[in-house]
């Protein structure tokens, strides 16, 4: 039997930085993954080029059934002190809009840095090892794994949650906060697109498909993005719509203002002072592509020249643009979700140590616990935050 200090499950983005820092103090540090390589959705991330941390980082981009959880963890390990990581290895990075930092080559360089730091502190990786058994001892915990009998002081539990299973997601994390008489919040996607199914509007998104809308404002809920929405054949994405979905359930109706930036009723109200023979889809069409202003009068309105229309047909013309509202039938799933909203319920963990307060010795850190961020590297500031701040006690 291996004897060690500490054994982190999952060697995603919490694992490796809670990994290399208990290592970088001098702890003997095992990290195992049931995948082939380490950091998969590291690697897939951003588009391929990670967005690593967020400049306005703050407690507040975070959803979670207690709020103030993540707050501690936050403070110990900010954006800053990544981007100074970041900086000691020369990764090249820009912030692409929003305080959303990017690698400038690829997410790889991410993962390197992190392979890197765990190489030079002594941490042992070892792949492809999945864990049948954990039994807890009278002081650590004893693993049956599928490379031979474990044990160890602390257990770190980094496996994630369930988005994009062929990623190696799996709901082991939960499981085992089960087996330690934890409570699990429901879990379901989030920062995932919507579908549809009501004919009139996937026959709208279809034709659509790739068109993507700067600038909306998208409402659910008492929360609004700002941002852009796509169309695709299965309904709605990109930025905005993502943000809200991880608000949204099931039947409850998402409003989208198509033009935020601008004051509608008088914007028509002025077209039709100068332009009163233009039709509505000839004036859309400044706004909108052609296809996409033809699509919408046909679906929406009656298409004529603006004089003809009553105050009462451009007053709803301009509601219905500044607010669209539409019921999704669902989301895509955790086939595509970028990550999973519920887990682990953070009143049982301690905010400073990650450590149950049902088993001592077992930590939690990562998307496993009931934090997720809003998009846009907030998610993996909260894995590098909540890695660094159990790696100070395990
Ligand atoms: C496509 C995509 C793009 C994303 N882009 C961004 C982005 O640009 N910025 C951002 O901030 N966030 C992004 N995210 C979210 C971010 O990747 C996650 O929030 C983050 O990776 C969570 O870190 P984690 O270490 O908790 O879990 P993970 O990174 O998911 O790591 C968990 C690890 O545990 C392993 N594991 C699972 N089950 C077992 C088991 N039974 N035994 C052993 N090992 C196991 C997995 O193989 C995996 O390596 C993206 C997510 C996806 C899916």
């Amino acid at each position: 039997m291996q004897v060690t200090d500490v054994v982190i499950i999952g060697a995603g983005a919490a694992g490796l930085m809670c990994a290399l820092t208990a290592a970088g103090r001098g702890r003997r540090v095992l990290l195992l993954d049931h995948a082939n390589k380490a950091g998969k959705k590291i690697l897939m991330s951003g588009g391929g080029r990670c967005n690593f941390t967020n400049l306005y980082c703050e407690p507040d981009n975070f959803l979670s059934a207690n709020p103030h959880f993540c707050k501690s963890a936050l403070a110990r390990y900010t954006q800053w002190d990544f981007i100074g990581l970041v900086g000691k290895h020369g990764v090249a990075y820009h912030e692409k809009k929003l305080g959303q930092l990017f690698c400038d080559h690829k997410a790889s360089d991410i993962l390197g840095m992190l392979l890197d730091e765990c190489a030079q502190a002594g941490v042992e990786l070892r792949l492809e090892t999945s864990v049948s058994e954990i039994a807890k001892l009278e002081a650590g915990y004893q693993l049956q794994t599928s490379a031979g009998l474990l044990s160890c002081t602390s257990l770190v539990i980094a496996s994630g949650g369930l988005s994009i299973p062929t990623l190696g997601a799996s709901g082991f994390g939960y499981q085992v906060a089960r087996q330690f008489g934890h409570t699990l919040l429901p879990t379901r996607a989030g920062l995932v697109p919507f579908t549809l199914t009501d004919p009139q509007l996937k026959a709208l998104c279809t034709e659509l498909s790739g068109t993507s809308v700067e600038d909306c404002l998208v409402s659910c809920n008492g929360q609004s993005f700002r941002e852009n929405i796509l169309f695709t054949h299965r309904g709605l994405s990109g930025p905005a719509i993502l943000q809200i979905s991880s608000f949204w359930q099931p039947g409850d109706t998402v409003h989208i203002d198509l033009l935020p930036h601008i004051d509608l009723p008088e914007w028509l109200a002025e077209q039709q002072r100068e332009r009163p023979n233009s039709e509505l889809k000839t004036l859309l069409a400044e706004l909108f592509t052609k296809k996409m202003a033809g699509l919408l009068v046909d679906s929406w309105f009656v298409n004529k020249p603006l004089k003809q229309y009553s105050p009462g047909e451009l007053k709803a013309v301009a509601e219905q643009l500044a607010d669209w509202q539409l019921v999704p039938a669902g989301t895509e799933g955790y086939r595509t979700a970028e990550v999973t909203l519920g887990g682990v319920d953070t009143r049982e963990v301690s905010s400073k140590t990650m450590e149950s307060l049902k088993s001592p010795g077992l930590y939690f850190i990562g998307e496993v616990l009931d934090v997720s961020g809003h998009l846009g590297g907030f998610n993996f500031q909260w894995a590098w935050a909540s890695g660094y701040a159990a790696a100070q006690y395990v």
